[in-house]
């Protein structure tokens, strides 16, 4: 008998009618003898609603609250999801994070699991019942209510892989699996049938919304087989995320991704001394703006040029605190551009084939695009280019890079 865990994200479970197809797909698992424990999301919007609801009493929300408040979203869908299952004459069993003991640091709205408590799960499976978890929360020592960011529903589904040893962890949602990029920007973007979890990691750090980061780097560590499936149940589709097998080696890149939400500031003239990396980053640091891509660069002259990107909702905080850095440099000055987008090929077997990047490099030249920014790392390669060239550039690499064909 095996032991699945089935995620269900907000639009498998938006509706009761969505709900009862859930309970339907789980009862005929059930049926086959496995034992089955179902994470679910909130409904789909009610997270956002929530949050909206919070700020309308206060724009600065306390955080201990947001997360009483935020975590209400997947009780409501747990029980629901354990009624429909009742109803279809299958044993279920409904479980907060607290009340399994999902026990997770004191960090509100961004907590980190540190341990779960299995027993009562075991338990209720032992005694023939699927189990419902509540995705997305978890307790603190104290008791508090705490939640794991959003999209933490993925990282729950993840842990509870790893804490009941299950065979595999599926993931329903929107999509029915992985793409080579977004059918949005390039409707010839084909499913994957498989993709490593290295792939997948800097899939989802680069803005890929399938699946939460923690899940994904949770999922690796553990070994855990996760598939990202349609929540339509539709036959056959899904993508396998696994480790790295040599016949996977055939793709050089296995996807690309982009990020529409950059911007870019330049401090120029910076003397060249140690420490003026720190002096430029840690007040950046201090207002909690997460920094991307930095390229440092030594002028003619032998001060520094010194660049970063930043989310483009931080741009005007970022260039106000890097002004005030420029006078205590006694740099030159300060520029940015809040217009740009990241665009990355991804793929482990850039490892092992020299010439990826000029090949990239000529693609783009070959469509008129200027590069501004380049940052690479061992199975990725990013560019910074003009927003008004995204498309352009996205559906001309995935041409390029042969990502139509089927070759996994
Ligand atoms: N409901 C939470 C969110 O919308 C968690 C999740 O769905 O994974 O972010
Ligand atoms: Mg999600």
């Amino acid at each position: 008998m095996a032991v699945f865990i089935y995620k269900f994200g907000g639009t498998s479970i938006g509706s009761v009618e969505r709900i009862k197809a859930v309970a339907k797909k789980i009862k005929q698992a059930r049926d086959q003898g496995d034992d089955i424990v179902a994470v679910v999301s909130a409904m789909s919007g009610e997270t956002d609603r929530l949050t909206s609801l919070a700020k309308e009493i206060q724009q600065q929300s306390i955080d201990r609250e947001m997360d009483v408040l935020l975590s209400t979203g997947e009780q409501v869908t747990m029980s629901l999801l354990s009624m429909a299952l009742i109803d279809l004459g299958c044993p279920a069993c409904s479980y907060t994070g607290g009340q399994v003991r999902i026990l997770t640091d004191s960090m509100h709205t961004k907590a980190r699991i540190r341990e779960i408590d299995d027993k009562n799960i075991k338990a209720d499976l032992g005694k023939g019942n699927v189990v419902v978890v509540a995705g997305f929360q978890g307790i603190d020592d104290k008791g508090n209510i705490t939640t794991l960011g959003r999209g933490g529903s993925d990282t729950t589904a993840v842990a509870l892989a790893v804490a009941l040893k299950a065979d595999e962890c599926h993931i329903y949602t929107d999509v029915d699996g992985v793409y080579t990029t977004d059918p949005r920007v390039e409707p010839k973007a084909r499913r994957l049938k498989k993709i490593t979890f290295e792939e997948m990691l800097e899939m989802a750090s680069l803005g890929s919304k399938v699946l939460q980061i923690r899940a994904v780097e949770f999922a690796g560590k553990y070994n855990v087989t996760l598939r990202v499936l349609s929540s339509s149940f539709k036959e056959g589709s899904g993508t396998l995320i696994t480790y790295e097998e040599s016949q996977m080696e055939r793709a050089l890149i296995s996807a690309i991704a982009f990020n529409r939400d950059e911007a870019k500031l330049t401090i120029t003239g910076v003397p060249d001394l140690p420490g003026v990396a720190s002096k430029i980053l840690c007040p950046i640091a201090d207002k909690n703006i997460e920094v991307d891509m930095i390229i440092q660069n030594i002028a003619a002259d032998s001060t520094t040029d010194f660049t970063f990107t930043v989310h483009r909702n931080d741009y005007q905080k970022s260039k106000e605190v890097l002004e005030q850095v420029c006078r205590d440099l006694g740099a030159k000055q300060v520029t940015g551009d809040d217009s740009i987008v990241k665009i990355s090929i991804v793929g482990v077997g850039m490892r092992s084939h020299a010439g990826i990047a000029s090949n990239m490099f000529k693609v783009l030249a070959d469509e008129g695009i200027n590069i501004r920014m380049i940052s690479t790392s061992e199975i990725k390669i990013s560019v910074v280019v003009d927003e008004k060239y995204l498309e352009l550039s996205v559906r001309a690499l995935h041409k390029a890079f042969g990502l139509e064909k089927e070759n996994v």
